[in-house]
């Protein structure tokens, strides 16, 4: 049906997974407009942007307009939400179309949000705002440029319908990009079936695709919960090292790629406090900055539970081997941690693990009472590295204390640029994600697409940028919204 270019979309998921995929088509969008369109991810994936921009594009873009041999399907999976555990939630208002298998030849899931009901919707309305989707824009489009690894947002389409929240707002469909959408419910899901040969293929798929290693060890499920593992603790580290709150790490939301998923009360903190909670929803902070490694290492805890059969016949021998794996979770968690703060110290490698962590433990207190802004606390050390120590000590009420830091840290020779290439300029601030967020559902895109511009280039402080670096204005008394 698409005319030149069309899309090639593989359906590896839905043919080899097919009891986790349920054939479904989008809803219809009214009156689709482009609001936001990623033309290096679009290049990237090998798609023509101009093409994407066009009206059959963004049918295209919300799931209405798909290549004849397409075969969507919303995904099952299952969950622990808050700690219950909930045998089967699925992509309630989501589809994956396809995977893109562009010229890397890593393929990657194009997939829907807000594209309408499906079987898992539950008593949900299958749509999304454009205010969350264009949050899940920004903000995963800013880890993506802090390095961090990602889903990403191709597009956000407004569909032209109204969605009915505590008022009526306009809908949106965000089209998402990710290496994949195998979470560690995807398996909790496989696992309650009780049907051990579509768990063993499960697992076979995500060997495949993210850690084609454990294809070859000793046992292959047990390697691929190692490699999970590994990647949870880096990807946890990163957040933390950025002060990314997430908001919402129920394991649905939690990747076996290890990728960030799921932008929902997401926000990273402005004065530095590890009980910082910005979700309305997490009253009693389970989720809050300072748990998520421990909450991290509790998800994977569910997915060894998940995998047990697959790691040994004998359930002893298994939960032994499970545990031993999942230990390995807070040294490669505090390892990730420390070569981090490392790099935001600017300190050479020749300087000891130990002198690290004590001068990071010490300076994260020293925020902490001071209730300091994070990004630029760390922001200016750089200048401090090379002599200019005002614009971190303006921050800090303790003067004395934060002096005898400086000194010692200064003692270690730390080089400035290195911790400007760490530390961001630009993060997407609590207050300019709202002012950008408000002014695009009243049609005004400017501020959005000025936000954008700073933080996809976080590190590259630029002149004529300076709001866009400092602190929020309120000191961070900050709430979100479960974003649906
Ligand atoms: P989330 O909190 O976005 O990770 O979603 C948790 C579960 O609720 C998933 O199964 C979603 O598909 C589902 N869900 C969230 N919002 C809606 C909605 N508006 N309509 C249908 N399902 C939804
Ligand atoms: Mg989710």
């Amino acid at each position: 049906m698409l005319p030149a270019p069309t899309v090639r979309l593989e359906h590896r998921f839905a043919r080899e997974l097919g009891e986790l995929a349920v054939p479904w088509k989008a809803a219809t969008a009214p009156d689709p407009r482009l609001l936001v369109l990623n033309e290096p991810l679009a290049v990237e994936l090998g798609l023509d942007a101009a093409w994407l921009r066009s009206a059959q594009g963004l049918r295209f873009l919300v799931g209405n307009e798909v290549p004849d041999d397409a075969a969507p399907v919303a995904q099952a999976y299952a969950g622990h939400q808050f700690g219950n555990f909930v045998p089967r939630l699925g992509d309630g208002r989501a589809l994956l179309l396809g995977e893109v298998v562009p010229a890397d030849g890593r393929p990657r899931d194009l997939h829907l949000k807000g594209s309408g009901r499906t079987p898992f919707a539950r008593g949900g309305d299958g749509l999304a705002a454009v205010g969350p989707m264009l949050r899940e824009h920004i903000v995963s489009e800013a880890m993506h440029a802090l390095r961090i690894p990602t889903t990403r947002s191709l597009a956000v389409v407004a569909t032209g319908r109204t969605v009915r929240r505590e008022s009526d707002l306009p809908g949106a469909v965000l089209a998402r990009v990710a290496s994949s959408h195998l979470r560690v419910g995807s398996f909790q899901y496989a696992r309650a079936t009780g049907d051990l040969p579509l768990l063993r293929r499960l697992a076979d798929h995500a060997i495949a695709r993210h850690h084609p290693q454990a294809a070859t060890a000793a046992v292959p499920p047990l390697a691929l919960f190692e490699a999970v593992v590994a990647a949870q603790a880096r990807l946890v580290a990163q957040w933390m090292l950025v002060g990314f709150v997430h908001g919402v790490m129920n394991t649905d939301n939690t990747t076996i790629s290890g990728e960030t998923i799921d932008y929902g009360p997401c926000a990273f903190l402005d004065a530095f406090d590890p009980g910082t909670v910005f979700s309305s929803i997490d009253e009693g902070g389970r989720y809050a900055y300072g748990n998520q490694p421990a909450v991290a290492q509790w998800n994977l805890a569910r997915l060894a539970e998940a995998l047990l059969p697959l790691i040994a016949d004998d359930e002893e021998q298994a939960v032994a081997l499970a545990v031993a794996a999942l230990e390995t979770f807070a040294p490669q968690y505090t390892a990730a941690w420390l070569a981090g703060m490392r790099a935001k110290l600017g300190l050479a490698d020749q300087v000891a693990d130990e002198i690290v962590a004590g001068l990071s433990q010490e300076v994260l207190a020293l925020l902490s009472s001071s209730r300091v802004d994070h990004t630029s606390f760390f922001r200016g050390l750089g200048r401090a590295a090379r002599g200019d120590a005002e614009p971190v000590r303006s921050l800090v009420l303790d003067l004395a204390a934060v002096d005898d830091w400086l000194g010692r840290w200064r003692a270690l020779d730390p080089d400035g640029g290195a911790a400007d290439r760490t530390n961001p300029a630009y993060i997407p601030r609590n207050h300019l994600v709202e002012e950008a967020l408000a002014a695009a559902v009243d049609g005004d895109l400017g501020p959005l697409g000025g936000l954008l511009e700073a933080v996809s280039a976080p590190f590259d402080e630029r002149p004529g940028l300076e709001r866009y670096a400092e602190p929020s204005p309120d000191h961070g008394a900050y709430r979100t919204f479960c974003g649906t």
